[in-house]
């Protein structure tokens, strides 16, 4: 058997890249973690070696995004997809009302889930614009007394990001950051309640990071199945139940590796240099590339963008597959191009793939 040693260039929208440097590490401690004569996927949960593990990637966490002392960081699991429906299970309440920011297919999801619980309104919807941009803050309609008013960071399908968050006052803000957490540095204090699946900046799937404000967590309704509470997490340093133990270990590597990076303040930068080599193809293109976000909405992770005919776009994939660039179709819901440039995607890979539709582009005009 041959062993394929080249690495694709890989703009899958999650899973996604990971570090290949937190892969050779994985791979050489492997099958003697620290001296154990055990992978870590064959720790006990229970043991000193699998907590330290487990810590170090709740306090790097904690580092690299400067979470103040007054949250916690959970790691759960169920995926973004489970936070849509325990979010207003603990916080919906009776005569109290959530808002709902929609700017894409994951907002969607979200707000249809919590309507199962209780009162929730659209607070902006950008999908008369096929969410094409973020809605400005004089367009957000909420309440000071709602229970909490949720918004999607970052819109994986349409490749729209939040530049800015609002300032909610007392409503509690909560944020599907799936997408692009730690992409950038934020300010954690805006918000009640921050939510993310793993499989794009963090690390591999199976591990959902939380990361919540002690006094919301307060506020929650107790009435609720105990693996859906967050306090059964928090109060358990999320070691509750069998946790997710080889995504935690890999999700810790991935916290060195964007310390060794330089932080998210180098990250961001690196983002914004890959994500503007291709937005820059596009807009430079005379219309042979027709960018999908208004470009004060644009994306520095998924970047989304259509050609001329369905034919020409067809034509654009097969070839983009051709030269080794993975997972280029758009979302399955809307199609098109989506070019999915996560922290761990080298800039090498975009310049290339910047480079094949200049190419592309004098070859079919
Ligand atoms: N929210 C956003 C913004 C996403 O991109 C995704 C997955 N692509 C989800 C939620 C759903 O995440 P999961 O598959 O972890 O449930």
């Amino acid at each position: 058997m041959t062993v394929k040693t080249q690495r694709a260039y890989n703009f899958n929208a999650g899973p996604s890249a990971l570090p290949i440097s937190v892969l050779e590490k994985a791979q050489a401690e492997l099958i003697d973690f620290r001296g154990t004569g055990m992978s870590v996927m064959e720790l006990s949960h229970r043991s000193s070696t699998y907590e330290e593990v487990h810590n170090q990637a709740i306090n790097s966490l904690k580092e690299l995004l400067s979470i103040p002392d007054q949250y916690e960081v959970l790691f759960l699991q169920g995926g973004a997809s489970l936070q849509f429906s325990m979010i207003p299970m603990n916080f919906l309440k009776p005569g109290k009302k959530a808002g709902y920011v929609m700017t894409g297919s994951w907002s969607e999801k979200a707000f249809a889930e919590a309507k199962l619980f209780g009162d929730v309104y659209q607070a902006a919807s950008a999908k008369d614009g096929n969410y094409r941009n973020i809605p400005t803050v004089s367009e957000l309609k909420f309440h000071p007394e709602d229970a909490y008013l949720h918004l999607t960071s970052n819109n994986t399908i349409y490749g729209t990001q939040w530049a800015d968050f609002p300032d909610t006052g007392d409503v509690p803000l909560v944020a599907d950051m799936s997408s692009d957490i730690l992409s950038r540095p934020i300010d954690v204090s805006k918000f009640a309640l921050i939510y993310a699946g793993a499989q794009k900046n963090l690390g591999p799937s199976g591990v959902t990071v939380v990361i919540i404000r002690k006094d919301f967590l307060e506020q929650a309704n107790t009435n609720i199945p105990t693996m859906l509470k967050y306090s059964t997490h928090a109060k358990n340093n999320s070691l509750y139940n069998t946790p997710p133990t080889f995504g935690i270990y890999m999700l810790g590597e991935v916290l060195n590796w964007v310390r060794e990076f330089g932080g998210l303040s180098a990250i961001a930068e690196q983002n914004e240099n890959k994500a503007n080599l291709i937005y820059h193809t596009i807009e430079t293109s005379n219309g042979f590339y027709i960018g999908h976000a208004a470009p004060d909405s644009h994306s520095l992770m998924n970047i989304t963008f259509n050609l001329k005919s369905k034919e020409l776009e067809k034509k654009f994939l097969e070839q983009a597959k051709q030269e080794g660039f993975v997972g280029v179709n758009g979302h399955r819901s809307i199609g098109g191009c989506r070019v999915s440039a996560y922290n761990a995607v080298p800039f090498e890979t975009c310049k290339a793939f910047s480079e094949f539709m200049g190419v592309f582009q004098k070859k079919n005009s």
